[in-house]
């Protein structure tokens, strides 16, 4: 039978939980508070004490740790294939994943190989009759669809900033079950032989309070330094419209929007960018929206709670200049 406990898969970085993983944690205690089951942050790898205290802190009351050799490195299909088993044997009620590149790659695997309901991409959660209930945005967010998984263990992928992570007042004396899996006892098709980090300096998307986008309006690709220098005085991350992506003018990584990142900062100045839906889709829960572009009709000024009419070549110098003379 079922249980009533909720798993979240625990992502690190540089041996830290992601911020989304500690989202994942207060979005589990949500769920298991209406559950009345427990809190089990998993780990496919390792985990140092110093890591598993963070999850304890921030709202695990159990940490599984499924280690093998294989799974030292990110591999979708192992790392899966680890999770699958593990629900398949204890059984939680809810498994919670990021929707972080690894998890959108893990999340599918893993419900595919349980035959478990999948709500992708959710955007709130709740636990209503044994039921697991999501909203998930439809056609770039402006459709909010609520969907439910009736039958358990029930699987649903988080997007970032969708929970608020808990203060950090929980239990940093964790307890800490750590399970070997058995030589073998992973398909082992992919072998990982290097992972490297790119050290750029740069504000993660992810994380940032402030986030400068440039698109198709900055002109050409060299006026894309007029972002990054606004970006740079205020601390800000540098997003993109997709337009300037596919032209190869910044890494994709930059790209804000349903097929790119979805982000919740403080602020979001859009410049030069028209507002399309499947832009809107990743920006449009940003507190305030600053909208830059010289058409008055663009529809990004639909949602933007300050607009400015004018050219970005020239908005975006005199701004950078104004924060700038501030900040002297
Ligand atoms: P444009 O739509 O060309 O807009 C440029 C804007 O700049 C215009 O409003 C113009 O008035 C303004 N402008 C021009 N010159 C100036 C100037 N000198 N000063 C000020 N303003 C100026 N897009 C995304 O962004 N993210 C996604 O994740 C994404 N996913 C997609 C997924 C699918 C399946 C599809 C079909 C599309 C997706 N798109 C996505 C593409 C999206 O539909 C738009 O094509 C894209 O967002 C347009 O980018 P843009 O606003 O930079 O360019």
């Amino acid at each position: 039978m079922v249980g009533r406990d909720i798993w979240i898969w625990a992502e690190f970085c540089r041996n830290e939980p992601s911020p989304l993983t500690l989202e994942l944690l207060a979005a589990g205690r949500f769920l298991a508070d209406r559950s009345g089951g427990r809190v089990t942050a998993v780990v496919t790898g390792e985990v140092s004490s110093d890591g598993a205290a963070t999850l304890g802190l921030y709202g695990a009351d159990h940490v599984l740790v499924l280690s093998h050799p294989a799974l030292a490195r990110f591999s979708d299909e192992d790392h899966a294939h680890a999770l699958a088993a593990a629900v398949k044997t204890r059984k939680p009620a809810v498994l919670l994943l990021g929707a972080s590149i690894a998890g959108k790659s893990v999340a599918p695997r893993v419900a595919a190989k349980l035959g478990a309901g999948l709500l992708a991409e959710c955007t709130a959660i709740d636990w209503t009759a044994e039921t697991l209930r999501g909203v998930v945005p439809l056609y770039g967010g402006t459709v909010l669809a609520t969907k439910e998984v009736v039958a358990l263990p029930a699987l649903a992928v988080m997007r970032a900033k969708s929970f608020t992570p808990l203060s950090p007042d929980g239990n940093p004396d964790v307890t800490v079950e750590e399970v070997r899996l058995a030589p073998g006892g992973l398909p082992e098709r992919v072998k990982v032989i290097e992972v490297a980090v790119e050290e750029t300096g740069e504000v993660r998307l992810e994380d940032a309070d402030v986030i400068v986008s440039g698109g198709r309006g900055l002109g050409r690709s060299e006026h894309y330094k007029l972002v990054r220098e606004l970006a740079e005085v205020l601390g800000a991350a540098c997003g993109a419209s997709r337009a300037i992506v596919d032209a190869g003018w910044v890494p994709y990584k930059h790209q804000v929007g349903q097929t790119g990142k979805s982000v919740k900062p403080k602020v979001y100045i859009a410049c030069g960018i028209s507002g399309a839906v499947q832009h809107l889709a990743g920006m449009r829960n940003s507190d305030i929206i600053v909208a830059i572009n010289n058409d008055v009709e663009a529809p990004i000024f639909q949602l933007a709670t300050y607009g400015i009419v004018g050219d970005v070549l020239e908005v975006l110098p005199a701004l950078t200049a104004a924060f700038r003379k501030r900040a002297s």
